[in-house]
């Protein structure tokens, strides 16, 4: 009998918090029960009662090359007929890190985790025992994993949830993060005339993506390259996210500003759990075990997680990969965009190259605020109305979409036929 995805959450509830291994997925943010997927494919996946989606989640971004990818299931699967793990050093480590430093220009050293969360943990680690310095700024409504000093003010699922700030984390701890909003230099600038060498990092997303997707201000990430050199602390990217999707260097080499620290998750692992921190030799050097700073993992650069990430980044370097990308996203934005101006439904779609952010706000969206403005109500209705229809959009408002390299023109011109249909709905 074919198990629905009602019954699974109902269980579910029973044994697991909430129903879900991780919170956003519990679809809090726009009401009713999660979809419970079986397989996916391409641009595609299924739910248990064989309902067939367009995915624009792609595992929260690491299925760029689509579901499922031959390539990259094949590389598995020669993989994990060598064994699944050695707790070794393993020759594909050494060719996924010379991978990553050849693609990412400053990047001369890497170490691997197994989450994007432990990834940035490591990264402010670091950064704090290089500099000797204790705190950190971060800004509002971005979101760099789930370790204490991070989640104060975090975007993502914890803002879904209402509770950017988490409990169960020590005064202490968060009395050294500061946080400033996203976007606005001025206020980074004061803070840094007033604590500057007391600071060991700032870290960003260079284009936000845990608050829908919101961009950089021209000249914004400059102007923290600029105070960090002053000050003489470490610019963090947090490249979880944006990562080998925007380009093949990621957010730096779109914007040309080069942090001292990266964090990668997400792509880098084609599918399966990896992180990573990459920088500078002298930095990383500080990284046990040359260095004072510890840093370690049971399952960190496992074979079969480095074989489906090497496997996905090389197939990124296909000529033209990250440039079709953004065509694609733009046909997508660009369409919604005249379909909800005909409709007469004020949205805001920002994207950039791969990644968007669909508002429903009649101001642009370049700040946290912006984004709390926007009527997550009415996100909620036409993600249920695309949900209906066979189209998944992120199960929050405050998420990025993310296109694939499956996502080909049938699959755009079906999304928006469904779209036009829910705007329809909506104006009702
Ligand atoms: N940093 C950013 C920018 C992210 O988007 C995320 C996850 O969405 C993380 C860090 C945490 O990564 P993970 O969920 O792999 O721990």
């Amino acid at each position: 009998m074919t198990q629905t995805s009602h019954d699974l959450f109902q269980a579910a509830q029973q044994c697991i918090p909430g129903g879900v291994n991780s919170p956003v997925r519990a679809f809090r943010g726009v009401g009713g029960d999660p979809v419970f997927m079986d397989h996916a494919e391409g641009a595609y996946f299924w739910d248990v009662e064989g309902k067939r989606y367009i995915d624009y989640v792609g595992s929260w971004g690491p299925m760029i090359l689509g579901h499922n990818h031959p390539e990259v299931r094949a590389a598995v699967h020669a993989q994990v007929d060598k064994g699944l793990g050695f707790g070794a050093p393993t020759a594909i480590e050494v060719d996924m890190a010379e991978m990553v430093c050849s693609l990412v220009p400053g990047l001369e050293s890497v170490r691997m985790t197994s989450s994007g969360t432990e990834a940035v943990m490591t990264a402010i680690r670091l950064a704090r025992g290089y500099t000797g310095r204790d705190k950190i700024i971060k800004f509002e409504g971005n979101y760099h994993g789930h370790s204490d000093s991070l989640l104060v003010k975090a975007g993502s699922g914890a803002l879904t949830l209402g509770q950017p700030s988490s409990a169960g984390i020590p005064r202490e701890v968060s009395q050294d993060t500061l946080v400033l909003p996203y976007n606005d230099l001025s206020a980074v600038e004061a803070m840094m005339h007033q604590y500057g060498f007391d600071i060991a990092t700032i870290i960003v997303e260079p284009v936000a993506g845990n608050m829908g997707c919101v961009p950089p201000e021209p000249g914004f990430l400059e102007g923290l390259r600029a105070l960090c050199d002053q000050y003489e602390c470490v610019l963090i990217f947090d490249e979880v996210m944006t990562g080998f999707r925007l380009a093949l260097g990621g957010a730096q080499s779109l914007y040309g500003v080069r942090p001292d620290l990266t964090t990668f998750g997400k792509i880098i692992g084609g599918g399966l759990p990896v992180g990573a921190v990459g920088g500078p030799r002298d930095i990383m050097e500080y990284l046990a075990p040359n260095g004072p700073v510890y840093q370690a993992g049971t399952l960190s650069g496992n074979p079969v997680a480095m074989a489906a990430g090497l496997q996905t980044l090389r197939l990124l370097t296909a000529p033209g990969f990250h440039e079709q990308l953004a065509r694609q996203t733009q046909k997508l934005c660009a369409g919604l965009a005249e379909r909800a101006e005909a409709a007469g439904i004020p949205m805001q779609i920002n994207q950039v190259p791969a990644m968007f952010g669909w508002f429903f706000s009649d101001e642009p969206v370049r700040s946290f605020d912006a984004v709390m403005r926007a009527d997550s109500q009415r996100y909620a209705q036409f993600f249920h109305g695309l949900l209906a229809r066979g189209v998944y959009l992120a199960p929050s408002a405050y998420e990025a979409g993310f296109v694939s390299a499956a996502h080909g023109d049938a699959e755009i011109a079906a999304t928006l036929d469904a779209a036009e249909q829910v705007l329809a709905e909506l104006k009702e």
